[in-house]
């Protein structure tokens, strides 16, 4: 049996070596390192599959998320409601803006920002909602934007872990995630769905004006040449990793059905057992599984991972520690918060191996371990 991985990039460059390795070599032949023709290529490509309006590219998924709230005309002080329970990028960029993150609650099923806990957070200060697609599934966007439009706010969704998701609205119409709210973010970090060979990261508008703030923020402020009219920064998606991801884009839905196919296996093999909740998918969406995240229930954690570590199985805790817990937000009350929620998933789950490369003798021995050890 090949090794077991959380994500296994290797073998999966193995299938598209000679494909990627010649499109490197080309971007090597002509020099064109920054901005060059794959970049633009790779956002018309991105806007065609995700049926955004505007793609702009740039360094990485952090970058992505701080340069939209950049572009959303903010003032110091103005809140941002965002899950507690996401990887800190989408709350850190909040703070490092000078804005006020207000963490709330997620549903326990869903692992996604709840609409309700929004609602409830909504001060005079509110500007903006940061949904997060956790692991994979579509938060509850039509709701979301239900409470967005009620009470004029932006809606800026974090899809790093969900490219590729559909969200069905209750008429039927079916939207990618990223594409529904003001702005979406997502990045191409290698583990990511859709990963490049470095970092990337790519933001979607159908807003015409602001896809022009975006471009020009990421850009050092200037629209013309050493005209800089806004503060802005420097973020550029490499032309070398735009060449890639124009290869791994079109293997996408073939690595999504990858995932979901692994995510089935475990589903089947972990059914009937009270001791382990496998992920519930709402009605809205389908699930890209990013993650394929478990809620243990009166079983040791620790004591999992340890088991599954002693037979060279990997496992992770995404994430150990809430936002509103992590000292980087003590000075922004972060202290203050209760959410039970929240705390309560952080001490339950714990996410399996999943990838595209991941085979049924693999898929046996993890389930087989787990179940050995749950039934101990
Ligand atoms: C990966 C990730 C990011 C940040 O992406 P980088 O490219 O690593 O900067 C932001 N939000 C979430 C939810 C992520 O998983």
């Amino acid at each position: 049996m090949r090794p077991v991985q959380m994500v296994d990039l290797k073998q999966q460059y193995e299938h598209i070596k000679p494909e990627v390795d010649a499109a490197i070599h080309s971007v090597l032949d002509s020099c064109a390192f920054i901005n060059g023709k794959p970049v633009s290529d790779f956002a018309a490509h991105l806007s065609a599959y995700t049926g955004s309006k505007h793609v702009v590219p740039c360094a990485n998924g952090t970058d992505a998320l701080q340069i939209a709230l950049m572009s959303l005309g903010l003032q110091p002080g103005d809140e941002v409601i965002t899950p507690s329970f996401t990887y800190i990028a989408t709350t850190e960029v909040i703070a490092l803006l000078r804005l006020k993150p207000v963490f709330v609650e997620v549903d326990t099923r869903t692992f996604c920002v709840s609409p309700e806990a929004i609602e409830k957070a909504i001060t005079p200060k509110t500007r903006v909602i940061v949904p997060v697609h956790l692991y994979g599934q579509a938060a509850d966007m039509e709701a979301i934007m239900h409470i967005a439009e009620k009470y004029n706010l932006y809606v800026v969704e974090d899809n790093a872990q969900a490219i590729g998701c559909d969200y069905t609205f209750s008429n039927g119409m079916k939207k990618k995630t990223g594409t529904i709210g003001t702005i979406g973010c997502t990045s191409f970090f290698p583990s990511k769905n859709l990963g490049c060979y470095g970092d990337g990261g790519a933001i979607f508008t159908n807003d015409d004006e602001l896809a022009e703030r975006l471009k020009i923020i990421a850009n050092h402020g200037q629209k013309v040449r050493y005209y800089h009219d806004i503060v802005g920064c420097n973020s550029r998606l490499d032309t070398i990793q735009a060449a890639i991801l124009n290869i791994k884009l079109k293997k996408l839905d073939e690595y999504i059905a990858a995932r979901q196919k692994a995510a089935g296996y475990y589903n089947k093999a972990f059914a009937g057992y009270s001791k382990i909740t496998t992920p519930f998918i709402a009605p809205y969406t389908n699930h890209v599984f990013h993650q394929y995240t478990l809620i243990l229930n009166d079983v040791s954690r620790d004591g999992l991972n340890k088991y599954l570590a002693d037979h060279q199985i990997p496992s992770m805790i995404y994430y150990p520690v809430p936002a509103h817990r992590q000292k980087m937000f003590e000075t922004f009350g972060g202290g203050a918060y209760d959410l039970p929620q929240t705390d309560w998933l952080t001490q339950r789950v714990i996410s399996l191996p999943i990838h595209t490369e991941l085979d049924n003798e693999q898929l046996a021995f993890i389930t087989q371990k787990v179940l050995e050890y749950i039934n101990k």
